[in-house]
């Protein structure tokens, strides 16, 4: 039997940018380990696809919700409507994000801004919507997908950076903020994993090469190696945890 402090069984999680990638592995997560769960993204059909697989897959409650999160009217309308639906929040994971690559000098302004509604302002509307219902019932947790570069940086990313910086930020002010009401905020960090977001750079010999040099794990992270991160800080086992980013990189930002 699994410890106590990890149980999460019985617990009504909202998984933001869910219908597929990490979103949707954090998601199965969950739902493997009790809980009831919603799912999130824009594309109702691949989010109602996702959702029916995972059902099937983990035998857990699984509710899909299409909101867009950078949509201030829409988050507001779709948080009370799916805690009619699923339960009142427990848990809230914000993992929508994107990203975009361009040279700094040639990077679009719409992209910037596009990067920055998508990976942070998000995060403050769904944040600020749940945390209101949170406050009012004493107790909840919430995790912010950052990134390794919520710390460091490559060339062509300045803004994705500065989205991921500013989460790592948001993450410790919500932390102040929410404490006193009994509500953790932490950041999970990944760091280059193997997904549709990254699809180009996996198949980049070179840059896979450097992927795999730079990690002393020796490889891209798969999607699954987050999973018991998110547990254990959506569980008791971290309810003494707060405002801290946990780094899933294979060792990525420890070494030169
Ligand atoms: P994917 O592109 O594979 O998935 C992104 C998900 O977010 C999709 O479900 C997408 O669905 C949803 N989404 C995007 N925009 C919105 C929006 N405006 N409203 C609602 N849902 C939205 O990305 P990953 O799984 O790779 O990344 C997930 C998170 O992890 C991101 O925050 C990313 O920055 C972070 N991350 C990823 C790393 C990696 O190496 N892959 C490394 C470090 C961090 P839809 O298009 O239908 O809206």
């Amino acid at each position: 039997m699994s410890h106590p402090l990890f149980d999460i069984r019985g617990r009504v999680a909202l998984v933001t940018g869910s219908s597929r990638g990490i979103g949707r592995a954090l998601a199965q997560g969950l739902a493997e380990a009790g809980c009831a769960v919603v799912l999130n993204g824009r594309d109702r059909h691949a989010l109602e696809r996702t959702r029916a697989e995972l059902a099937d897959r983990t035998g857990a409650t699984v509710h899909a919700q299409a909101f867009d999160v950078t949509d201030p009217g829409a988050v507001a309308e779709a948080i009370p409507r799916l805690e009619d639906l699923a339960g009142p929040l427990d848990i809230l994971v914000n993992n929508a994000g994107m990203q975009h690559r361009a040279p700094f000098t040639e990077f679009l302004t719409e992209d910037w801004h596009r990067l920055l509604e998508t990976n942070l302002s998000s995060a403050f509307l769904v944040g600020r919507e749940v945390a209101r219902r949170m406050t009012a019932r004493g107790s909840g947790k919430i995790v912010n997908i950052c990134s390794v570069q919520s710390e460091v940086v490559r060339p062509g990313i300045a803004p994705y950076s500065a989205t991921k910086g500013g989460l790592k930020m948001l993450t410790k002010g919500m932390c102040a903020d929410l404490g006193p009401s009994g509500i953790q905020v932490n950041g999970l960090a990944p760091g280059y994993f193997d997904t549709e977001l990254t699809a180009a750079l996996v198949a980049d010999e070179t840059f896979t090469a450097w992927v795999r040099g730079r990690t002393p794990a020796g490889r891209w992270g798969q999607v699954g190696d987050l999973v018991g991160a998110l547990i254990f800080l959506c569980s008791p086992a971290s309810d003494f945890v707060n405002g801290q980013l946990l780094y899933v990189d294979g060792g990525m930002t420890s070494v030169l």
